[in-house]
Formats: C-alpha cells, structure tokens, sequence
C-alpha cells in the first residue's frame, strides 16, 4: 500500500478530506444496505430535523499501524454500543452494532493511504455520526435518518513533548442529572463551545465542571474524563450518572488494575479532595492521556506535585502501557485491537 505524500509528524487536528466515507440512509422504517461514497457533501432541505432541533450525536476513534505493520483500530465494538445507547436516548433508530464495526473497517481499508506509518505519531482520526435528516418543523423526532463515517489524518497530540495543561473550575455546567451528559449529542458540544472560549481567554486550557446539582464533586472536562492518582499510587476516576463513559479512560482503569496491579476505584470525588491528590490526568481517543499540573478555582490554585514540566510517574506508566497495547509492543487484552 503506497502511502499519501504527507509531512505526518506535522499534521494538526483538522479536517482533511480523504478520498472515501460510508453512508447509509434510514427511510420508511429501515436502514437500507449502505456503502461506500467519494462524496463528502451533504445535500438536506433547509428544515432537516438536525438544523432545527439538533438531533445528531457522533463518535470518534482511530485508525494505525502498529509496530510490526497491520491496521488496526482499538475497541470499536464500544464505540458501536455507545453510539447505540446515545441514538436511543435522542429517539433516533439506532445503527445496528455489528454493521457500525464493519462499515469502520470499510473506511479505514478505502482509505488506506492515509493511515499515517508506524512512528510517526499521527493517526487516522473515524468521525461516525448519525442525525435527523427530514424536514421537521412541529418538535418531534425526525423519520429519516442518515448514518456516516468520514476518516481523516491527524497529527501527533504531544508535538514537541508533552506539557502539562492548567485547567479552571467552571462557572457553567455540563450536563444535568438525569440530562444528556452521559450520551455522545452534538448538543453537549455546542452548548460547551461559550465556556471554552472563555476559559481560553482567561488563559486556560479546559474547564474542569462540577457536578450541577451541588457543585462539590468532581466531573469531567468538555471532552474527557479525569484520572486522579492518590499519593499511595491508587488510580481514581469519578462516578457519576452525568460523566460521558469514556473508552480511554475504562481501558485505562482496567490497565491499572488487571496488567500493573495498581488500586483503581471509581467513585464520586469530591472537589475538596483534589488537593491530595498527586497526579491529575485527562483520558480521551484523541490524547490517550494528558497531564494536568495545574487547577484554578477562582484564584485559588492546585498544584500536582508530578509538577508543570512532565507527566506524573503513575500517570507515565499508564499512559506508556496503553499506547504499546495500542500499537502492538505490548500484548492486548483480547478483543480491544481489530485489525483492518
Ligand atoms: C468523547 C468524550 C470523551 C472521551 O471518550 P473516549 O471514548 O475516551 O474518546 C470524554 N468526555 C466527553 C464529554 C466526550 O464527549
């Protein structure tokens, strides 16, 4: 497979378009049997249910070669069953499970080209969603439905080394009890876009949010969970019904546990706590994990000890064993690598 002529390393995360994406329709009941496409528009009336009421949720996870040069992704059966749940609680007809994984093997084998070489850091990022496409103008769920996979090239996260991020404590909230925050809707990410704008001008990397009803506990940032590690070398994440489950951050917590048989407990965390922490990190698909140095809760500053230069050693080890997992120099737990 002759590989696209692309400076990898220098990538960012934008979208490129690559040369084939995966739609399937649902109409009259049914979804009908999809397939690949080279076009990258879509075409909908001006009062397709997503344009109005914004009925559309997505996925993300990535394509590679691994160390001794297969395609692989890692664990899209969970992104499958995720988007599954998500489709549900919006009212949409959910894409079945098993023709999600197959449709991201279709992806990633026609656009084979662009998955980045072995080492150089950069990844195929898979964008599935799915939304309303009908025209609906009384508040209801839409009929027809449109299903889609895009592919495209993304750069290292890390350029240049790791740098340890400074979060704040947010104002705003992210999700609600019994709300939406636990599902992947667009809606989460729009209504986020004014806190990180801000968050950014104040100097910020990302918003740490609270829980909405008390303000006291932990929950996650605007795109990822968090990893606290305590100062005995346990790993801690929060449980909340509101947190998006994270396939990063359960690979992560299983990593601790059953492969470096560390102490790894999911529970409420309460902001008060944070301070005794020793290490803080945020776990997603794009980043794997970032470090966090630094929290700021109105002028009150949290400093980690694993400090603003490096990743803390717990968090380094978790980091080091899921990535060779993910590229083949460590053995994976079976089922989570799917070769292409
Ligand atoms: C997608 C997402 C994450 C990260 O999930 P991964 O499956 O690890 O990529 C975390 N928080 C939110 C709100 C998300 O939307």
């Amino acid at each position: 497979m002759e590989k696209k002529d692309i400076k990898w390393s220098e990538l960012g995360f934008g979208y490129v378009k690559t040369d084939k994406r995966y739609v399937a329709n649902f109409r009259n009941g049914a979804w009908d049997e999809g397939g690949l496409t080279e076009d990258a528009d879509i075409v909908m009336n001006e009062c397709a249910c997503v344009l109005q009421y914004a009925q559309t949720c997505f996925e993300g996870l990535k394509a590679y070669t691994t160390e001794d040069g297969r395609t692989v992704c890692f664990r899209p059966d969970l992104n499958a069953a995720r988007m599954y749940d998500t489709a549900l609680r919006l009212e949409m007809p959910p894409f079945p499970k098993e023709r999600f994984v197959e449709a991201v093997k279709q992806v990633v084998k026609a656009n084979e080209a662009w998955v980045p070489p072995y080492g150089s850091g950069a990844t195929l990022y898979l964008r599935p969603y799915l939304f309303g496409i009908n025209p609906v103008i009384g508040v209801k769920p839409a009929d027809e439905y449109q299903f889609r996979i895009f592919a495209t090239p993304v750069g290292p996260y890390f350029k240049g080394g790791v740098k340890p991020l400074t979060l704040c404590v947010s104002d705003f909230d992210r999700a609600a009890p019994h709300g939406t925050g636990h599902i992947k809707a667009g809606l989460n990410y729009a209504m986020s876009l004014h806190p990180i704008v801000e968050a950014h001008k104040a100097g910020f990397a990302e918003n740490m949010y609270l829980d909405a009803a008390t303000r006291t506990k932990v929950e996650e940032t605007g795109g990822a969970n968090f990893l606290f590690v305590t100062k005995d070398g346990g790993v801690v994440t929060p449980k909340s019904d509101s947190i998006l489950p994270s396939i990063t951050r359960r690979s992560l917590m299983y990593v601790a546990k059953e492969i470096l048989g560390l102490k790894a407990e999911e529970r409420e965390v309460h902001f008060d706590e944070v301070k005794d922490f020793a290490e803080c990190g945020l776990c997603g698909t794009a980043a794997v994990i970032s470090p966090v140095g630094k929290i700021v809760d109105h002028g009150k500053e949290i400093a980690f000890p694993s400090g603003m230069d490096e990743m803390g050693p717990v968090t380094k080890k978790l980091y080091d064993t899921l990535t060779g997992i993910q590229m083949g120099r460590i053995e994976a737990p079976e089922g989570w690598i799917v070769e292409i």
